[in-house]
């Protein structure tokens, strides 16, 4: 029910799908060792005994892959993922320092949201207390014409049926924020999940609602009734995952765009009052973007074939699924048993510190935020990133001029287009202000829900106010950056301005290797399948005359088709076209960081300093150290499950493919190495290119 908020992320966490369980199993409370801070471009990571031209992943990664497997309580194990995991400590530090003495206002407030979490022997007290209230205003509906009252009151807990509202940028014009509704209501990782005909998902799905089965009679349910009420909610989302659009066609701004009032809408849902709804969220809007007009016609199809009573095991399904994290193991675990183990194949559940520093960072990410940047992100940074960025702007500007397939007259425009992004670095100028957020010390549900109830209300505000451009997508210590297409601006957390991607006293050739790609990946998001749909403002509109715009589809459609080829499980290829604006980005990304570099090494005394093992660089080239600081970025293990999970949901490919995509891509990589044309890294037709 959620609604997609549209932006291009440098990649999806592992795990991602599924429920995040936050009770653990016996774990010491805190760490039991301190994580090791990442290293940048580490030449013993490196496997000599293989050909880069032939495989250029497994020569960046052979060792490090080998060295480094997949902790029990990880689905993945890459490079982000190290730093992640030191970022994540080092906030766990401070919250615990905060929960144990508190020096200001705002760390009493994050100490005890953090220490709520923590305190095992109170969730396990309650058992399934905190439920209960959802449990009784869902037997008290007496039909399906409470449901929007119901919805209104559920909302700020993630916790409605069916159909929710935000407030998003219109997408045709960006200075206006406006009521939007989507798709959703399936727990399973994709629709796929529900209709593929497969043994495989076939036998997902039974294990699926037998977890159903178990968690109805963990609230109380006979075998018997549990059975029946599994077999309803798996019903009610079969039908909303038929009704539901994909993933590849919601990539298109055009299909997710109906405009329609009020009255419209509930022409498509009559079983369904929303003028009651808005009302009683105290919305005024008399129109809203229905980005799927079938699923809320599948609604009404739902609501006016299904009984109440099979509408009722719906909304108990998913109000214990929503609640199992936080209550007692009796819940949380089968959760995690079936949504981490089975699905995504982990081995453990991670300790609870780990889960409750990102809760309490999911939850109060500003505040803790604040602090986390005066410890761990120097001035300087901002300022070397800033360089960085102008650089890599300076080089797509120039690429953009001698681009082969582009009239000057489409080149303008993307010129205008690259002038227009704007960047933020870090963290916010202003942060959010959370005092209306109530934290108590012993009540880890009723913080959730205060939190919940928070954003809920910030989000509403917006609706009909002008757009805050310095508003933040991302809390700072996450490992990852995005683009915005309806604010045309990237964004760079202080988490990711770290090796494995960024250190200031490495050279050049390193850090363009590394955060330089990661820039020029987010800039060419502006100009991927989706991004290049967006004008300079952030609007959608066609700006390309239309002999360019087919060009332009026939060369993502080449690089759709090459990475349909690219296999990440057994039987379970990449989906070139879901994955596409990410490979555009990739692809783009690392030609305009390698140029940008060379413009760097070319102003006279840029020569770059040695650095690493022995003092030297032991013999690479500018060029070589920097595909190989891009390529051990990617540098990842992952567990079978996982991999086939996130083909079907990521937009990003696997970092096999990641690197190995790229580089066959782009002639400098053959150059670098001295590869022979026809090499799997040079491929002899030369490769696909958009950008
Ligand atoms: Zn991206």
């Amino acid at each position: 029910m959620r609604i997609r908020i549209l932006s291009s992320l440098l990649l999806l966490s592992a795990g991602v799908c599924g429920a995040q369980s936050f009770v653990a199993t016996d774990t010491p409370p805190g760490p039991t060792s301190i994580p090791k801070k990442p290293v940048i471009f580490d030449l013993t990571s490196i496997d000599k005994t293989v050909d880069p031209c032939v495989d250029f992943y497994q020569y960046a990664c052979g060792n490090w892959n080998k060295n480094n497997p997949i902790p029990s309580d990880q689905v993945r194990w890459g490079r982000f993922n190290e730093l992640a995991d030191y970022n994540n400590y080092l906030l766990y530090s401070e919250l615990k320092a905060a929960a144990d003495a508190p020096k200001t206002p705002l760390q009493k407030q994050y100490g005890d949201y953090f220490a709520a979490c923590m305190d095992t022997d109170k969730v396990e007290q309650l058992g399934a207390k905190p439920l209960q209230p959802q449990l009784d205003s869902i037997a008290a509906l007496r039909s399906i014409r409470d449901l929007p009252a119901f919805n209104a009151k559920q909302d700020r807990r993630g916790g409605g049926a069916f159909f929710g509202v935000a407030i998003t940028q219109d997408q045709v014009d960006s200075t206006q924020q406006i009521a939007a509704t989507g798709q959703g209501g399936i727990t399973l990782p994709d629709r796929d999940y529900y209709l593929n005909p497969s043994a495989r998902y076939q036998k997902i799905r039974e294990q699926y609602i037998d977890h159903i089965k178990q968690m109805f009679v963990l609230i109380g349910d006979t075998p018997e009734q549990a059975s029946t009420e599994a077999a309803n909610a798996f019903w009610i989302e079969y039908e909303l995952a038929k009704g539901s659009m994909d993933r590849v066609e919601l990539r298109d701004p055009a299909k997710r765009y109906h405009i329609m009032t009020v009255a419209e809408v509930t022409k498509l849902s009559p079983d369904y009052n929303w003028q009651a709804y808005f009302n009683d969220i105290s919305l005024p809007a008399k129109t809203l973007n229905v980005s799927s007009p079938q699923y809320v016609t599948t609604v009404e199809y739902e609501l006016s074939h299904g009984t109440l009573t099979a509408i009722k095991s719906y909304l108990r399904w998913h109000a214990v699924h929503a609640e199992a994290p936080l209550l007692s193991k009796s819940f949380s675990e089968p959760t995690f048993d079936f949504f981490n183990r089975t699905l995504n194949g982990q081995k453990e559940e991670q300790p609870r510190w780990k889960r409750c520093t990102r809760m309490t960072d999911m939850a109060l990410g500003e505040a803790v935020g604040q602090d986390w940047v005066k410890q761990n992100f120097p001035g300087s940074s901002k300022e070397n990133m800033e360089k960085l960025v102008h650089a890599l702007e300076a080089a797509m500007a120039a690429d953009l001029q001698t681009l082969p397939w582009m009239s000057d007259t489409t080149k303008v425009e993307a010129r205008k287009k690259l002038d227009a992004i704007t960047d933020k670095i870090g963290y916010p100028d202003h942060w959010k202000d959370y005092s209306t957020v109530v934290v108590k010390r012993d009540d880890l549900v009723g913080n959730v829900m205060s939190s919940g109830a928070y954003e809920r209300k910030r989000n509403l505000a917006k609706f009909g106010m002008p757009v805050d451009p310095t508003e933040w997508g991302m809390t700072p210590p996450p490992v990852n950056a995005y683009y915005n297409p309806p604010q045309n601006n990237i964004n760079f957390p202080a988490g990711i301005l770290q090796p494995p991607f960024y250190e200031a006293t490495k050279d050049a050739a390193v850090n363009f290797g590394g955060i330089g790609v990661v820039i020029g990946h987010e800039m060419t998001h502006g100009f991927d399948d989706q991004g290049s749909k967006y004008d300079l403002h952030g609007n959608v509109r066609v700006w390309w005359t239309e002999d360019d715009l087919a060009k332009f589809h026939e060369r993502t459609e080449c690089m759709a088709k090459e990475y349909d080829g690219f296999q990440v499980a057994p039987g379970q290829n990449l989906n070139g076209h879901l994955t596409l604006g990410e490979n555009t980005a990739d692809n783009g990304g690392i030609r305009i960081a390698f140029q940008a570099l060379q413009a760097t090494l070319a102003v006279p005394g840029a020569a770059s300093e040695p650095l690493s093992v022995n003092g030297t660089f032991e013999g690479y080239t500018p060029a070589q150290r920097f595909f190989i600081s891009f390529g051990q970025i990617w540098c990842q293990n992952q567990t079978e499950q996982s991999a086939r999970v996130l083909a079907k949901t990521d937009p990003h490919s696997s970092g096999e493919w990641r690197v190995k995509g790229t580089v066959q891509n782009f002639e400098e990589f053959g150059k670098a190495f001295g590869c022979k044309a026809g090499q799997p890294m040079m491929p002899a037709t030369g490769g696909c290119r958009t950008w």
